[in-house]
C-alpha cells in the first residue's frame, strides 16, 4: 500500500494546490481531513492544523509544516513528539532578499521620505550615502537569514547579523548569544528580523530592544507578527525614536481593518507577501520525506523540537 499524505492547511486556496501537486506522485495517496481514507495518513502536511489533529486520525506519525516556520502547528502538536519537518527552499530564500533589498534601499535612498515629500508637493533632496555607509542587521542567520545577510553584503551594505550560536559568513559582522545582543543593536541602522517564532524570540522586538537601536532606525519585520509588541512599535514611532517600519507578518492576519498600524505614520504594511514557496515546491519536498519515512530514513529539513526551530 502507497504512504497516505493528509492535507490539513486552513487556507483553501493552498490546500487545493496542494492536493493537486501532491496528486502527481503515483507513489503516494493524498487525503483531505473528510475524505474515507484520511484515517490511513502516516504523515499530515500542515498550515494552521486542527489541533485535534492527532486525536482525529492517530495513524498520523510525522508533521510537515507547508512553510519555513514551524509556530503555526501550534503548542500541542509541536509537543506532541512526532518529527517535525519543515520547508527549505532557494527560491523562497532569494525571494526574501528581494523584499529584504527593497525595504533597505526604501530607507537608505530615502524614498519613504520623497513619497511623504510628494504628499505635501516638497521638492526636497537629502544627501546621497554610499552603501557601505548603511549598516544593517539581520536577527536569525539560517537557511534565510544568512542568505539575505550574504546578499546585502554583496550588494554593498555594512551587515552585522545575530543567531543564537555563533556563526561565520563572508563580508558579516556576527554576534551571536543574549550577551551581545546590544551590542549588535546599537550599530544598526535597518533591523531585520528573521527569527523563528517560539518561547525565546516571542515579543523580542519591544521597547527595550528599540531603545538600544540609534535613533532614526528602521524596523523591518519578515518573522512573525508574535515577534512584536505593537504598542510599542507605535510608541517609538511617534515619539521619533523609529523613523519607519516595514511589517510583513502581524498577530492576527489579515490585519483586521480598524488596526492602528494600517494608518500610524511611517508604517508600511505588507499581507505577508515577502516571500512564499511554490505549491510544487512544498509537495516535491513533502514527497521526498514521506518516501524516507516509509523507508526508515531519516526525515531531510526536521527542527529540533526542544528548541521550536
Ligand atoms: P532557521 O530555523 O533556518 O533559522 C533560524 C535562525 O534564528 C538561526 O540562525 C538561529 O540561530 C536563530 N535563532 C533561533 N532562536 C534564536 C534565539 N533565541 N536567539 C538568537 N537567534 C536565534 O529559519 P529560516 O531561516 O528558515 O526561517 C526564519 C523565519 O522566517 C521562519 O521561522 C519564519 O517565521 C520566517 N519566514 C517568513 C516569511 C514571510 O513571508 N514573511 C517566509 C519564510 C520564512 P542558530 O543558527 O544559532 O541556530
Amino acid at each position: 500500500m502507497s504512504p497516505t499524505v493528509l492535507i490539513s492547511i486552513d487556507d483553501a486556496e493552498l490546500s487545493s494546490s496542494l492536493l493537486m501537486e501532491l496528486g502527481k506522485f503515483d507513489d503516494i495517496t493524498v487525503c483531505l481531513p473528510q475524505d474515507s481514507n484520511a484515517g490511513d495518513a502516516q504523515m499530515a502536511v500542515c498550515w494552521h492544523p486542527d489541533p485535534a489533529l492527532l486525536d482525529k486520525f492517530p495513524q498520523i506519525q510525522c508533521l510537515h509544516s507547508a512553510a519555513a516556520g514551524v509556530d503555526h502547528l501550534g503548542e500541542s502538536l509541536l509537543a506532541s513528539g512526532l518529527p517535525v519537518a519543515r520547508i527549505v527552499d532557494p527560491d523562497q530564500k532569494q525571494g526574501m532578499l528581494e523584499y529584504v533589498l527593497w525595504c533597505v534601499l526604501n530607507h537608505h535612498r530615502d524614498f519613504d521620505r520623497a513619497v511623504k515629500n510628494q504628499a505635501q508637493q516638497r521638492w526636497h533632496l537629502y544627501p546621497q550615502l554610499p552603501a557601505n555607509e548603511v549598516r544593517v542587521g539581520v536577527m536569525g542567520l539560517g537557511e534565510i537569514g544568512a542568505h539575505v545577510a550574504t546578499g546585502l553584503a554583496q550588494f554593498g551594505y555594512s551587515v552585522l547579523g545575530w543567531s543564537r550560536r555563533p556563526k561565520q559568513l563572508e563580508r558579516v559582522s556576527t554576534f551571536s548569544g543574549p550577551s551581545e545582543f546590544t551590542g549588535f543593536l546599537e550599530q544598526v541602522d535597518v533591523l531585520v528580523n528573521l527569527l523563528p517564532l517560539n518561547q525565546a524570540t516571542q515579543g523580542i522586538l519591544n521597547q527595550s530592544l528599540f531603545q538600544a537601536l540609534p535613533k532614526g532606525a528602521c524596523l523591518v519585520n519578515t518573522g512573525r507578527g508574535g515577534h512584536l509588541v505593537e504598542a510599542d512599535l507605535i510608541s517609538a514611532l511617534e515619539t521619533g525614536w523609529l523613523r519607519s517600519a516595514v511589517l510583513d507578518v502581524f498577530t492576527v492576519e489579515p490585519l483586521p481593518a480598524d488596526h492602528p498600524l494600517w494608518t500610524t505614520e511611517g508604517v508600511i504594511v505588507t499581507p505577508h507577501m515577502a516571500s512564499s514557496s511554490s505549491a510544487a515546491m512544498i509537495a516535491h519536498q513533502v514527497h521526498q520525506n514521506v518516501l524516507r519515512f516509509i523507508k526508515d530514513q531519516p526525515l531531510l529539513n526536521t527542527i529540533d523540537r526542544t528548541l521550536g526551530y
